[in-house]
């Protein structure tokens, strides 16, 4: 079998790194087409060297330059591209079959769109993509001829967990309810007037993953969950009412689906991104992803209660989006961007990530449209008016 081309959007992340670590098991399968990074350039030459794709994308043509050059210079075949064009670009090469989309934030958007719309398989870890384009990210999957498979582990689990035939109907499959599970994050258990004091440190310091930082101060907020109960509306065609979010410390249970006749099939494992990356990767067969099984016996218990909208009013202000559908999800994630981004910067308070969203939320008039002009329109408005309520 001819190994299959692969384009990783975001290759020097956690996502990307992981992602290469499963290629690298399997070299007779898969085959690094292209590499896209923003900044961590030595990072992207380092990867280069160990999987010569053909092409390298980076942020502009200075990084391009110097990428090119110390390449050429340790005798590396591959071609340097830079700009948000070349990230489309590499996402439509006919020589590539899967996409890993694992940018951070709305920056993924296009290229994301691009490999859907080119019929490639979609591997998607990057759901503000899928937040911020909703029905339109869809639709091109369909009208595209793409496959989308889940790379976040609560919709891997909850994909592994439906009827294989799973077609987007949640009573012709018998399915009662989706359920999410979440870790509740470093700040599971702090008192809304201890948040007040907490570092961006302290909030990366996610007890059972190891992810980039944008997402692992989503994860202490519980936006990520809001994130994720609207990725899975879209990947799964489920109304809110019908998903449901249950804290789960262990993180054991990726997620599970309830069925009409009581039965609960849920997928579990080691908190490992391998597992989930090679799933889709590989689907439907299984490979080898270098996570081990779960020792049962080494697992001190699994406990579940339910998140606490007072102390995380994120998760709330994400459901609500959902429900007034439209550009409101696209508001949310643009305000959140940049509410997270002045939190990593020490410029706002933990708490104030809520206050900027939902501000944003109540100012910026939202509308039903959802073509990608206006969609983007909306997202940099929100992105203005969050930076207006944040003083420095
Ligand atoms: P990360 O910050 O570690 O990596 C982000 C990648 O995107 C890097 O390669 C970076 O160079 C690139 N990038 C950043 N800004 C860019 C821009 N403006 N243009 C082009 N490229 C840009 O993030 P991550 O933790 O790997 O997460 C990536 C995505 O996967 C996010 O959407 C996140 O929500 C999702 N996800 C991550 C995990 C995880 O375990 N890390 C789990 C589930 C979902
Ligand atoms: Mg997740």
């Amino acid at each position: 079998m001819k190994p299959q081309g692969i384009t990783l959007l975001g290759a020097t992340g956690s996502i990307g790194v992981n992602t290469l670590d499963v290629i690298a098991r399997h070299p007779d399968r898969y085959r690094v087409v292209a590499l896209t990074c923003h900044r961590q350039t030595d990072r992207l030459f380092e990867q280069c060297l160990a999987f010569a794709p053909a092409i390298a994308v980076v942020a502009d043509a200075a990084a391009a330059d110097a990428l090119g050059a110390r390449l050429a210079e340790a005798g590396s075949r591959t071609e340097v591209w830079y700009g948000p064009e070349a990230l489309e670009a590499v996402a439509r090469l006919p020589e590539v079959d899967m996409v890993m989309a694992a940018i951070v934030g709305a920056a993924g958007l296009r290229p994301t769109l691009a490999a859907a719309q080119a019929g490639k398989r979609v591997l998607l870890a990057n759901k503000e993509a899928l937040v911020v384009s909703g029905r339109l990210f869809i639709d091109a999957v369909r009208s595209g001829g793409a496959e989308l498979l889940p790379v976040d582990s609560e919709h891997n689990a909850i994909f592994q967990s439906l009827p294989r035939d799973y077609a987007g109907d949640l009573d012709a499959s018998g399915v009662r309810k989706l359920v999410l599970t979440a870790s509740g994050g470093p700040f599971r258990s702090l008192s809304l007037d201890a948040m007040r004091n907490v570092s961006a440190d302290d909030a990366c310091h996610h007890p059972n993953w190891v992810m980039g930082r944008k997402i692992s101060v989503d994860s202490a907020t519980l936006m990520n969950k809001g994130l994720e109960v609207i990725e899975a509306h879209w990947l799964f065609n489920a109304p809110a009412e019908r998903i449901d979010v249950v804290v789960h410390p262990q993180s054991v249970i990726h997620s599970m689906v309830q069925y009409r006749d009581g039965s609960v099939v849920a997928q579990l494992g080691s908190p490992d991104m391998r597992t989930p990356i090679a799933y889709a990767m590989s689907w439907p067969e299984r490979i080898d992803s270098g996570v081990a099984s779960l020792d049962f016996m080494a697992l001190s218990g699994l406990s579940f209660e339910a998140p606490d909208l007072q102390r995380f009013p994120c998760l709330k202000l994400a459901f609500d989006a959902l429900a007034t559908g439209g550009d409101a999800p696209a508001v949310l994630n643009a305000a959140n961007e940049v509410a997270v981004a002045a939190f990593l910067e020490g410029r706002i308070g933990f708490l104030d990530i809520a206050r900027v969203v939902a501000d944003t939320l109540d100012s910026v008039s939202l509308s039903a449209s959802s073509d990608l002009d206006s969609l983007l329109l909306r997202d940099a408005e929100a992105r203005a008016f969050a930076r207006s309520c944040i003083v420095t």
